[in-house]
């Protein structure tokens, strides 16, 4: 850990500019979901200017457009600045607002809320945006008693996540990274710019400059792959379908690690093999639930988890009952090898020729094996065994949106992780490392809540990691329990909830009416909705009655957002340089691989207008509804506010939100009794902590006894056993049994969910065609030849920032990109307005021809488009005139099938928001329907307190440049520049 000076510019940096009067506090960035260490100059109470932290682990000093730019969030006009209330008598999304107080807003609410708790506490549904806070919203939530409750992963990465979590016990991203140092071919599927920013930013630096190969796999060659040294053009939805084809030829050639996967996954472990039978398809186990495997010296069915034993990784052997059984890897290798994944076959599929399929495979097996790199050290593995070096297989991975967002990325990214384990890659140095506190039990022991009763806190978490039918959140009758469906039949596995179906069910009454929807930080009613139009009116759907059918909406936001002017109750939010928050270990650590992380932001600035941090607010409404973890017995508050809640809460003895400086004199990291000071200790140390494992724990943390034994200390694994990666999931064969009616126990209660679990829960990587785009092809819908996707500027954070002065100007208008032959051969010209159409609606774009897209597919940046009058845009706004929305094209149901009830378009394992599957047709738009887009947006009115019109404050300075002749050589000389 290094101690950075809170408030000094160090004595050697030569003054360019009087720094009388200048102050630096260091926090944390949230111009994004990087997280990254910002050192910002004050001066005479403003901001001066933001550089990167190059302590900080996150970045390293690196700092992006956006951060550079959050100095003019604070300058944003569509700051929120009092609370809001709905006219009585105005009809909802009609943009008329009062101010209120805020005891006012709180007394309304508090009332609302204790009556619902009283009654049916799930008639609350309490769903978050990208809060990066939600193990105290998830909190507050399983006390309130609502398993109505998540996150926005469900539209965003759930399929990555629990993939990973189903398979490795970490992930991509926040649960794991690239060895950036010590790797030698990097492989990149989808976008990352959003974000892995600066960290991928320098890990590819580092990754080119020591002469390794970065392979990009997109169907769109900007950011990242711009730089990548071979470019994949792949259609997309078609991911897992190139992971499996290069498998095959892994395994075809016997280019796999052998060793590693009988030590380390359960590809040795024996699964039973009576089709059409119970118990098909699961692990044969002992009287004590011990995986078996086939020993080759005894010759017979053993405890797989002993270490003095020699387990066969192929063949088919008779279990003592007499069963056939097959090892896991066997069934893999049968899967793999099958045509049906040869790369003849997938070069149809992706579009990717055969002969560069193999020599993808040739490359990634030459560095893994022939290239394999070892670190000198001394590490005991979980038996006791010693070892003198760690072995590394120095290829990396990483993979996120894109494969993500596919009715198929579940399984997809499994087969990516599979691909890592047949290099054996996975915690290996140069390979892909799990960033504490993970990796995790595969997957992790919580289960979600189901149970509510009023006045009562649930049981525990509304969101978990199912692994057998029994886990799931459904009635006696099989149907859901949950708002958004989550964990039901139609989606077992959707681990952060179903964000993106809450509004339509909720209007549906579907599986039940709701009285109120919280939101905080979310825009459901514009980008962050997959079927936008037809959300707004929704919202403000009535029944025959003419009472709203969805009857309170309360959103918490710091700007005016198309969300905000459909709410009943509006609570502003500060920004990000405006109050406390803590980046917590509880929640999405920002871990590096060698060890623990977490931070905290602090006030830089004074809060603008009569706002409070949508953190303090939770804690008051704790304490005003009396939830338990907020109160003392006498029903008093039991927090001063957020900060005291934050140092004093503990989940467990000694853990806590944050994990630096615990204990009452701050000297235990990670675990310790609550103290006073540990906000002081974050501030004096540049607002992060970083806890470095020593080399012996930094590789192979799931077999690794120093690195378990600590883990369980601290609190972050139950016991200090071995993790065994799944290559075969287990608990998919045991949804997949249930939908085949061979489960002992609960079933799906009808023939569509049955047929799709059985075709889709499978214990092993598979590709099948994304499901809305089979419709379509299916039903005999008009041909839709393009795949439409969106990708991620460097430059703005989905559509956090058209509110922002310095990044309108590098981006106000997005554009339909196509490849450059394909629209010439359409007869389409650069500049060309056209018109985009789905299965779902038709939206007009100004057209952009480009070498660097698949010609198969049609692309745009995502969330540009924006409505006038939102987010303090003028009327004529090019985000309201010319740009556009893509989210207008995409249904948030399959197509409909006669009979059949509706399904959310979804991911049928997790429940992953299906946004890339859309398929749409382009044609040119007339010559009197060319310059502007369509649909036109309406001019919404501000509420009082925000102002939109011509942007006033282009340029920013808190004092005039006194260096503007100043020459490159001066500054390299003398310094001052970073
Ligand atoms: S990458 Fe994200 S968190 Fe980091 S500086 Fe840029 S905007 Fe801020």
């Amino acid at each position: 850990m290094s101690a950075v000076p809170e408030s000094e510019i160090p004595a050697d940096v030569p003054e360019l500019e009087p720094r009388e009067g200048q102050q630096v506090r260091y926090t944390t960035c949230y111009m994004c979901a990087c997280r990254c260490g910002i050192k910002v100059t004050l001066e005479n109470g403003r901001v001066r200017f933001i550089q990167g932290n190059p302590d900080h682990p996150v970045n390293r000093g690196v700092l992006c457009a956006k951060g550079n730019a959050g100095i003019m969030k604070q300058y944003s006009r569509a700051k929120l600045r009092a609370p809001l209330r709905r006219k009585p008598g105005s009809e909802r999304g009609a943009g008329e607002f009062e101010e209120i107080s805020w005891e006012e807003a709180l007394d309304e609410l508090t009332e609302r809320l204790r009556r619902i708790r009283a009654e049916d506490p799930k008639k609350l549904a309490y769903f978050t945006g990208r809060d990066q806070m939600q193990a105290l919203t998830g909190l507050w939530a399983s006390q309130f008693g609502t398993i109505n409750w998540a996150a926005h992963g469900g539209f965003c990465s759930v399929n990555m996540a629990t993939a990973g979590l189903y398979t490795l016990g970490h992930a991509f991203w926040e649960f794991g990274d690239p060895d950036w140092e010590r790797t030698r071919y990097f492989v990149l599927w989808g976008t990352a710019e959003d974000h892995a920013s600066n960290p991928f930013k320098r890990g590819i630096d580092q990754v080119k400059r020591n002469g390794g190969r970065f392979v990009a796999v997109n169907p769109v060659r900007t950011g990242y792959q711009a730089v990548a040294d071979e470019w994949v053009p792949i259609r997309p939805g078609t991911d897992g379908m190139l992971a499996m084809a290069l498998g095959h030829c892994l395994l075809r050639d016997g280019q796999f690690d052998w060793a590693y996967l009988v030590r380390y996954t359960n590809a040795p472990q024996l699964v039973v093999q009576t089709p059409g039978e119970p118990g098909d398809g699961l692990i044969l186990r002992d009287e004590d639930g011990a995986p078996l495997v086939w020993d080759l010296e005894q010759e017979a069915c053993v405890d797989g988890r002993q270490a003095e034993i020699a387990p066969a990784l192929f063949g088919a052997y008779t279990a003592p009952d007499g069963r056939p059984v097959k090892t896991a890897m066997t069934l893999l290798a049968e899967r793999y090898l099958d045509a049906a994944y040869a790369p003849e076959r997938a070069a149809e599929v992706c579009g990717i020729p055969a002969a560069d399929i193999e020599r993808l495979a040739a490359e990634l097996a030459h560095v893994a094996f022939e290239e394999a790199i070892e670190v000198p050290c001394e590490w005991t593995d979980w038996a006791g065994r010693k070892h003198d070096r760690f072995i590394g297989r120095p290829v990396s991975m990483h993979a996120m949106r894109g494969v993500s967002a596919h009715s198929n990325g579940f399984q997809a990214a499994r087969a990516i992780h599979t691909l890592q384990l047949l290099l054996g890659s996975v915690e290996v140095p140069g390979g892909h490392r799990a960033k504490p506190p993970y990796p995790r039990p595969v997957p992790p022991p919580a289960r979600p809540a189901r149970e509510t009763a009023p006045d009562t806190p649930l049981g525990g978490s509304p969101l978990g990691f199912p692994v057998a039918p029994e886990d799931l959140v459904v009635d006696a009758a099989g149907e859901p329990l949950r708002i958004d469906k989550a964990f039901s039949w139609q989606a077992p596995l959707s681990a952060h909830g179903k964000m993106h179906t809450v509004i339509t069910n909720a209007v549906a009454g579907d599986p039940y009416p709701i009285d109120t929807l919280m939101l905080f930080m979310a825009n459901m009613a514009w980008n962050s909705a997959m079927n936008t139009a037809q959300i707004q009116e929704l919202l403000c759907a009535k029944d025959e009655q003419g009472a709203y059918r969805l009857p309170y909406l309360v959103v918490s936001d710091a700007f005016h957002s198309e969300t905000v002017q459909f709410a009943d109750l509006v609570l502003p939010d500060t920004t990000y340089l405006e109050r406390y928050d803590c980046i917590s270990m509880l929640d999405r650590p920002i871990s590096e691989p060698d060890g623990p992380a977490d931070a905290i932001r602090q006030p830089i600035l004074e809060p603008e207008g009569d706002v409070r941090p949508w953190q303090e607010v939770m804690i008051e409404l704790g304490a005003r509804l009396g939830l338990p973890a907020f109160t003392n017995d006498d029903g008093s508050p039991r927090y001063a506010g957020y900060n005291d809640f934050i140092v004093h809460y503990e989940r467990a003895p000694g853990i806590g939100f944050l994990a630096g400086w615990r204990g009452a004199d701050g000297d235990k990291p990670l675990r310790g009794e609550p103290n006073p000071q540990q906000w002081q200790r974050y501030i004096d140390n540049g607002a992060f902590f970083k806890y470095e494992l020593p080399l012996s724990q930094q590789f192979y943390k799931f077999a690794n006894k120093g690195y378990l034994e600590w883990a369980h200390e601290v609190g972050f694994i139950g016991a200090a056993e071995p993790i065994v990666m799944a290559l075969y999931a287990e608990p998919l064969q045991r949804f997949r049994l249930a939908g085949q009616g061979l489960y002992d126990g609960p079933a799906p209660p009808d023939a569509t969910d049955a047929e799709r679990i059985a075709a889709y829960c499978d214990p092993l990587p598979l590709f099948y065609q994304p499901l809305e785009e089979r419709r379509i092809e299916a039903d005999g819908h008009p041909a839709y030849p393009f795949h439409a996707v969106t990708q991620r500027p460097m430059t703005m954070y989905h559509a956090w920032d058209s509110q922002n002065a310095w990044l309108r100007q590098i981006l106000a208008q997005n554009h339909l990109y196509m490849n450059r032959a394909r629209g010439e051969a359409l007869g389409l010209a650069d500049g060309d307005w056209v018109w985009v159409e789905s299965h779902n609606g038709r939206i007009r774009a100004q057209l952009r021809l480009m070498e660097g897209t698949q010609a198969d597919t049609v692309w745009s940046w995502n969330g540009m488009g924006k409505q006038a009058g939102i987010w303090g845009l003028e009327p004529g706004a090019p985000e309201a005139t010319r740009g556009f929305l893509v989210n207008h094209l995409i249904d948030d149901r399959l197509p409909a099938r006669e009979g059949e009830k509706p399904l959310s378009n979804s991911d049928p394992v997790t429940g992953q928001a299906a946004w890339y599957d859309l398929r749409v047709r382009v044609y040119k738009a007339a010559p009197e329907e060319q310059g502007s887009a369509y649909p036109p947006s309406p001019t919404f009115r501000p509420p009082p307190g925000v102002e939109n019109g011509p942007l006033a404050l282009l340029r920013y300075a808190t004092h005039r440049a006194r260096e503007l002749r100043r020459s490159l050589r001066d500054t390299l000389t003398r310094g001052g520049w970073q």
